[in-house]
């Protein structure tokens, strides 16, 4: 990953603040080596729904149309929907103008292999060589790419959902559920509107409009829950739910107004689908050991990656896993398809719901319980963030260490996982255990051992 004048690029796209890092000029770039290493052909394009991706989109199309491929519009849409349009026969690849969960002054590319994937190390190493070399396959003037408008990916995504064995529409349907839903005014509202009306839901909005004003932190993480929580409970609805800005990422809120940790998201759909179809799964090094305990349960094995969608979605591939994911609220089903997918994630808790009969509030206090805290400490664009992580595992030599992603320090019952993050200029400090004090004093301990390496 290389960081450059406020831009954080890495072999899966580039990423920065609109007007700061994040110029028409990178995105056109991107765009033109893109278009040259996978085209000509069709390229699909979605974005969620920032102020800045209308501007982002047109470098983006101009880049891609230069080199000769032909654009794909799907317009605004989840980053889930745009990964199995891209798929789909006939499409060279695709590219997401999406910042994530990132604020909204943020903006990105997210590249896709012609599989839907996220570009592979290698995949995305040839994109930067050729940014690089300024070696693009510039067209003339009559082999210029079209713009092709295309708008049944919302449709397609949700049929796609409704006809997968595991999930039954009607009996979803036939349990009239009540849901609060807040899409903190991302690309959620051009999908879940229609998509739980195909589930018979009757659900109260919040956030709804696309227009990228996001009212709030939108990651959805329990603190940036308050709102959907009041209103579950103002509502008696049987269950909250929040989406990030592209709906990769599902957190729940309970019946009782309680957010339930985006870890539970993953551990809950986990186990539904175990107990229908017990198999491997894949998780990042960072999510909850609740996956371990409940796959236990099921006689089912854990296969633990890298933190990052590619590594999990790669390894899922090959060991034709059965459920995959991240701890964040990224549910991957791979019957789908191996990205991470929140009206996925939501069709399985609902038809979880519908086939147990119990309150969410029941089904979540029956697993395995752990808690987690989620800090990170802020780094200058400069700093040797891993280096500093590379410190800490030579000041602990008698721990026992994990190396799969940064440090993981395993203890008998808690875990604390340090690493320095692919999108943002901070180092990412994560502890789990039994309780949440014990989780909280580790990371206490260990953020401080942090300062003290800045410090030097
Ligand atoms: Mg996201």
């Amino acid at each position: 990953m290389a960081k450059l004048k406020n831009l954080m690029i890495s072999v899966s796209g580039v990423r920065g603040i609109v007007g700061e890092g994040l110029t028409p000029e990178v995105a056109l770039k991107f765009a033109q080596a893109y278009g040259s290493e996978y085209g000509p052909g069709k390229v699909v394009v979605g974005r969620d729904s920032r102020v800045t991706g209308e501007m982002v989109k047109h470098a983006v199309w101009a880049g891609l149309q230069s080199v000769g491929c032909d654009v794909v519009d799907i317009g605004i849409a989840p980053t889930p929907t745009t990964e199995l349009v891209t798929e789909k026969s006939g499409h060279a690849g695709g590219i997401i103008i999406t910042a994530s969960h990132n604020p909204k002054e943020w903006n990105a590319l997210k590249l896709l292999a012609p599989d839907g994937l996220f570009l592979t190390a290698e995949q995305g190493e040839n994109i930067l060589k050729r940014i690089n070399n300024d070696d693009f396959n510039f067209c003339q003037w009559n082999a210029i790419g079209k713009i092709l408008k295309y708008d049944t990916s919302i449709s397609e995504h949700i049929d796609a959902i409704l006809a997968l064995d595991l999930i039954d529409p009607q009996k979803i349907k036939d349990k009239k559920f009540k849901i609060v839903a807040d899409c903190v005014n991302g690309a959620g509202g051009t999908i879940l509107p229609q998509f739980f009306e195909a589930l018979g839901c009757n659900v109260i909005f919040l956030n709804r409009e696309p227009n990228g004003l996001f009212p709030r932190s939108p990651e959805p993480v329990p603190e940036n829950l308050g709102q959907l929580a009041a209103a579950v409970k103002e509502h008696g609805a049987d269950l909250g739910i929040a989406v990030d800005p592209d709906v990769d990422r599902l957190a729940l809120v309970s019946e009782k107004g309680k957010p339930l940790g985006e870890e539970y998201t993953l551990a809950l759909t986990t186990y539904f689908v175990l107990s229908k179809t017990p198999g491997d799964v894949v998780v990042n090094a960072s999510t909850t050991r609740a996956i371990d305990d409940i796959a236990a349960g099921f006689g089912s094995v854990v296969h633990r990656t890298k933190v990052g969608e590619i590594h999990v979605a790669d390894q899922a591939r090959k060991i034709d896993a059965v459920m995959a994911g991240e701890g964040n609220g990224g549910v991957i089903y791979p019957k789908l398809h191996l990205g991470r997918d929140a009206p996925m994630g939501i069709a399985l808790v609902l038809q979880l719901l519908a086939e147990d009969g119990k309150t969410i509030s029941e089904i979540h206090a029956a697993l395995p319980q752990y808690a987690m805290v989620k800090d990170k400490v802020a780094l200058a664009f400069d700093a040797d963030a891993k280096g500093a992580v590379a410190k800490l595992e030579t000041m602990h030599p008698n721990d026992d260490i994990d190396t799969t992603d940064g440090v993981k320090f395993l203890y008998e019952k808690s875990w604390v996982h340090i690493r320095a993050s692919n999108t943002e200029p901070i180092i990412r400090v994560m502890a789990e255990a039994p309780t949440r004090e014990q989780a909280q004093s580790l990371v206490t301990q260990f953020k401080n051992e942090i300062a003290g390496i800045q410090d030097e």
